[in-house]
């Protein structure tokens, strides 16, 4: 019988020492928790944007109704050609029905936009009123505003707002309560930010409401060609140019429409004053 081999040898020291990299696991880590933190921002995105498409105009209408009666308080007392923009609105509404806003505001800036806040918020820059001097250009800017309105365009980009602020909750990243930071967000216009499929939307809108309005779009395109002319003008800021898709590709599928011309003058009111903001922004 043979004995069985043996070989004498030191016991393996290092038996305790891990073979893996400790900076490549926690990087592996790391990329993990943020893939898991996108994963859970994506769903909680899409699990609000799904829940405000089911929000009515009423709805979105009472859930800010406490925002925009403050916002109105502060509004300027005296603006008489408010009513002019008003009507303007209501005369786009007549021909092309859609949502009518509950609120039109004016805020003084020099920058020429306009905004759509959510709870039917209609607001103008004393920028653009100053600048603008055609009915029907006046109508454009007026008509993309109340695409985004009638489309909750505002309500829906809250929505990944919501989602962050859910997130950021829920990972105890903020002290903040969701309602604080909501209410943080929906008094910045800045961060209301649209989508380039939103602002698409919006356009259309628009086009189809000047051309069911005045049955043409010339001359409508006179924000674009007064933002493309004082684009180096730095007195003049048309920051509507940072949110907005290419201010060329808008001008020219304005101009390229095939309902673009005039073909009857008279229709066009030559009446018409551009409205004035309120002396209180001069
Ligand atoms: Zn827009």
């Amino acid at each position: 019988m043979k004995a069985p081999d043996f070989f004498a040898k030191l016991p393996n020291e290092s038996v305790n020492v891990t073979h893996q990299r400790p900076l490549r696991s926690f990087f592996k880590l790391l990329s993990r928790i943020s893939l898991l933190i996108l994963g859970l921002y994506l769903l909680l995105a899409l699990i609000t944007r799904a829940g405000v498409n089911f929000i009515s105009h009423d709805q979105e209408r009472a859930l800010f109704e406490y925002r925009a009666r403050a916002e109105a308080a502060q509004q300027p007392s005296i603006w008489p050609d408010k009513a002019k923009i008003q009507s303007l609105v209501d005369k786009l509404l007549a021909h092309y029905p859609a949502t009518r806003p509950d609120w039109i505001f004016s805020t003084c800036s020099k920058d020429a936009n306009a905004f759509a806040a959510p709870g039917l918020r209609l607001i103008v820059t004393s920028g653009l009123l100053n600048q603008i001097q055609t009915e029907i250009g006046l109508s454009l800017v007026l008509a993309h505003e109340l695409g985004h309105i009638h489309k909750q365009h505002a309500l829906k980009s809250l929505g990944s707002e919501v989602a962050w602020a859910l997130l950021t909750t829920l990972l105890g990243l903020q002290d903040d309560t969701i309602a604080g930071q909501l209410s943080e967000t929906t008094s910045l216009l800045s961060s209301l930010s649209f989508s380039r499929d939103q602002e698409r939307e919006a356009d259309a809108i628009a086009i189809e409401m000047l051309l069911a309005t005045y049955g043409h779009l010339e001359k409508s395109e006179e924000f674009f060609e007064l933002a493309l002319k004082e684009k180096e003008n730095s007195a003049v800021n048309f920051t509507i140019l940072s949110t907005h898709p290419d201010t060329a590709e808008r001008l020219e599928r304005i101009k390229k429409h095939p309902r673009y011309k005039n073909n009857t003058p008279t229709l066009v009111s030559s009446e018409w004053t551009a409205p004035k903001p309120p002396a209180s922004c001069n």
